[in-house]
């Protein structure tokens, strides 16, 4: 294996014990402490890379950074407006709402992206004192 394979692997790794979906940021801080001359770049190089590989998930919210998935399975998530905390959601699949837009579009409808926001359960009780 090359240096930058064992680079890559080390990404893929921390990413697969995680399911608070890491920013790039907290990949490089975690992925340094086994390559010390890493840099930020070679961290996004390879995210982005093994999303194309469909290895990872990159979840684009709009609000604050891409955030990158292991699981690639389709699945929901909810982001707290607070914290920024993306949580996965266990719900029924809504794939019908493609139908929904079909009837309403000329062309064809292949997928939705769908993000639910809110406020977080650790950020609900610091509100609530
Ligand atoms: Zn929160
Ligand atoms: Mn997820």
């Amino acid at each position: 294996m090359t240096k930058y394979s064992r680079q890559r692997e080390c990404i893929r790794e921390f990413l697969s014990e995680r399911y608070d979906h890491p920013t790039a940021e907290t990949v490089y801080i975690n992925v340094k402490k086994d390559f010390p001359n890493i840099s930020l770049g070679t961290v996004y190089r390879n995210l982005s890379l093994l999303t194309e590989l469909g290895e990872i998930k990159k979840i684009s919210t709009g609000i604050g950074p891409d955030r990158f998935d292991w699981n690639t399975s389709p699945h929901y998530h909810v982001l707290c407006t607070e914290c920024g905390s993306v949580s996965d959601l266990k719900m029924e699949n809504i794939d019908h709402i493609n139908i929904l837009a079909g009837n309403e579009f000329e062309g064809k409808i292949d997928g939705h992206i769908t993000y639910f926001y809110g406020k977080c359960q650790k950020c609900l009780k610091k509100e609530n004192g």
